[in-house]
């Protein structure tokens, strides 16, 4: 038992024995970094990304001057589900709501919640005519679903505001530029959708 070549073998079962164990302590460590992670940018309840995985996402996509346009949403009157039907059928509806602005996207949109009843796509590469179409086409995804709500609240709307990236502009300013027109599209009427397109197609009076 004491010759040269078992004691080797030892020795190597032990190096080997402990490299495995580092190899799967490192890869439990990069698996509960990812959940956290994970965590961190995600909104639990829809599954989108959530405010700060929104941002970072957004800045990651903008990191190269490109073309792109952002849409801001918000649910109308949500308020009131919540009040009529509790607090458990408005989260219902807010998961409905992700699952259909998921199922309408394209698979380089970027969704998140933003907070509240407030939701968020980033469309990387996309001008405002076709940033503004694509804002009807989820306005009338969200109108035409059927939320599991009972009578008239069954049809549940939201408005929207789209703006188009500005060469160099960060997300706060897009943001601010995108949440005042989403406040035009409420003060408007509500289920409906306000862009800087729209305000120069208004007549002039
Ligand atoms: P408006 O058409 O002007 O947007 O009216 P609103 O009723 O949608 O807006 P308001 O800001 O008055 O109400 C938003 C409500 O959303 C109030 C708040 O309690 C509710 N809310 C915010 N976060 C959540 C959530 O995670 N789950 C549920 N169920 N409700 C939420
Ligand atoms: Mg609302
Ligand atoms: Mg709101």
């Amino acid at each position: 038992m004491n010759s040269w070549f078992w004691q080797t073998l030892q020795l190597c079962l032990a190096l080997f024995g402990t490299s495995l164990a580092l190899a799967i302590l490192a890869a439990t460590a990069v698996d509960i970094i990812e959940e956290v992670r994970r965590e961190r940018d995600l909104d639990m309840l829809t599954g989108l990304l959530n405010r700060r995985g929104f941002e970072n996402s957004f800045a990651h996509a903008t990191a190269r001057p490109a073309p792109g346009a952002l849409i801001l949403l918000d649910i109308d009157r949500f308020k009131r589900i919540n009040d009529t039907f509790g607090h458990n059928a408005g989260d219902a509806v807010l998961r409905e709501v992700g699952a259909v602005l998921r199922q309408a996207a394209r698979a380089s949109d970027l969704i998140g919640r933003l907070g509240g009843e407030e939701f968020a796509i980033f469309m990387p590469e996309v001008g405002l005519p076709d940033a503004r179409a694509r804002a009807e086409a989820f306005r009338l995804a969200i109108f035409r679903h059927a939320f599991p709500l009972p009578g008239e609240l069954g049809s549940v709307t939201a408005s929207f505001g789209v703006a188009e990236l500005q060469p160099h502009e960060e997300f706060d300013g897009l943001y601010g530029r995108t949440d005042r027109l989403l406040y035009a599209a409420k003060s408007g009427g509500r289920n409906r959708t306000a862009s800087d397109l729209d305000a120069a197609e208004q007549p002039q009076s």
